[in-house]
């Protein structure tokens, strides 16, 4: 049967450029806005790990990835302060590819495919009408007496790793590093901050090298940031949110945002995006109301990501308070079977 409604997608990131491209396959007539360009660098860890990898097979994107530059991850370590734990294998082959590569790769694809693409265009309209999917990322935080996050990123050259993916615990944050090609390291972090953080134009490398006597501040002594990689994001809101109270059709952050600790961001934008193709296609060729459309993927979305939520959630909670994180660190680095329970358990 052929398309009557086109689709909207309001939002370029992954989840956006995701769901464009899922639909471009089903044929189905797409308009894609995005207030920024391409390329450009992202907040993000670059290390993409979980289901979201089985829908980039499904849709044909994991060898475009590889074509990309995108390199795999087995091997992860644990840091706390001037602490290393034991590297350990992830349970699952994770895999890793710059933001810069990533959202121009996918553009181009849905671009490929027939989509329409407007940059440097933001969709105003509110509430959305019907055939209107938000794709637009993070929530804001709004709430005053909310902790605020701030999230940092930067690629370096000439970073000393023991693994592919680390993750560096400090007081009041976290630095992940991951392996990038070409001898870059993603460099990235969420900070738990009083208020807008003065100079952090000039600042931003010290919150990334971590104290004097880190292990993070080792690896990263000899390293270069590449500056014009540098970005940052604030008014992060990391409480959970039920797609089925949402009044919009959403995909991705707009959705609810995983605490980044987990890594699992990235996956839940891929795979909403491949849950919301088949409803929205229906909707488009006349099969079903937007209404059932839009109740449809908010109850998948609802069943599909709860559990890695709760579980996410604790584990923000958790490593953010020094005793339970050390309890933690150790109980991970001394049973293999918990480190799976837990890498599984959120995601
Ligand atoms: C510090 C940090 C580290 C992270 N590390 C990882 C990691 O290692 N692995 C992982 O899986 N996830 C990670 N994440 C999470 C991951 O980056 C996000 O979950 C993912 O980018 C969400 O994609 P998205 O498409 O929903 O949103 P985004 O990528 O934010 O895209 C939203 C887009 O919408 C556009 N937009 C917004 N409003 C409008 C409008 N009105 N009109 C037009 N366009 C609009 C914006 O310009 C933007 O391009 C991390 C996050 C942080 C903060």
């Amino acid at each position: 049967m052929t398309a009557s409604h086109p689709i909207t997608v309001v939002g370029g990131g992954l989840a956006g450029l995701t769901l464009g491209v899922a639909l471009r396959q089903r044929d189905i007539p797409v308009t894609l806005y995005e207030a920024g360009s391409y390329p450009r660098h992202r907040v993000c860890g670059e290390f993409i790990c979980g289901r979201g990898i089985d829908v980039l097979h499904a849709l044909g994107l994991y060898p475009k990835f590889v074509v990309a530059g995108a390199v795999e991850a087995r091997r992860a370590v644990f840091c706390e302060e001037a602490r290393q734990y034991r590297p350990k294998a992830l349970p699952r082959v994770a895999l890793c590819l710059s933001r810069h590569a990533m959202d121009r790769l996918l553009a181009e694809e849905f671009q490929r495919l027939g989509g329409e693409l407007r940059q440097r265009e933001r969709f105003t309209a509110s509430p959305y009408p019907a055939g209107v999917v938000r794709a637009t990322g993070r929530r804001i935080e709004t709430r005053p007496k909310r902790i605020k996050w701030i999230g940092l990123k930067a690629h370096a050259l000439g970073a000393t790793l023991d693994a592919d993916l680390e993750m560096h615990f400090l007081r009041g944050g976290y630095v992940g590093l991951c392996r990038l090609a070409g001898g870059v390291v993603n460099v990235s972090g969420l900070f738990a901050v009083n208020g807008p953080v003065p100079e952090l134009a000039s600042h931003w490398r010290d919150f990334l090298r971590g104290p004097v006597g880190s292990v993070l501040h080792q690896r990263l002594e000899r390293a270069e940031f590449i500056n014009e990689s540098f970005c940052a994001v604030s008014g992060l809101n990391l409480r959970p949110a039920r797609p089925e109270k949402a009044s919009d059709c959403c995909v991705g952050d707009a959705l609810t945002m995983i605490p980044p600790v987990t890594g699992n961001g990235m996956s839940m934008a891929f795979e909403s995006a491949a849950w919301a193709a088949e409803p929205l296609a229906a909707y488009s060729r006349g099969e079903r109301t937007w209404e059932e459309a839009r109740s449809e993927i908010a109850r998948r979305c609802d069943k599909g990501f709860a559990r890695r939520l709760r579980w996410a959630r604790w584990l923000q909670w958790a490593v953010f308070h020094r005793g339970t994180r050390a309890v933690l660190l150790e109980l991970g680095d001394r049973c293999d079977w918990l480190w799976r329970a837990w890498f599984s358990m959120t995601r």
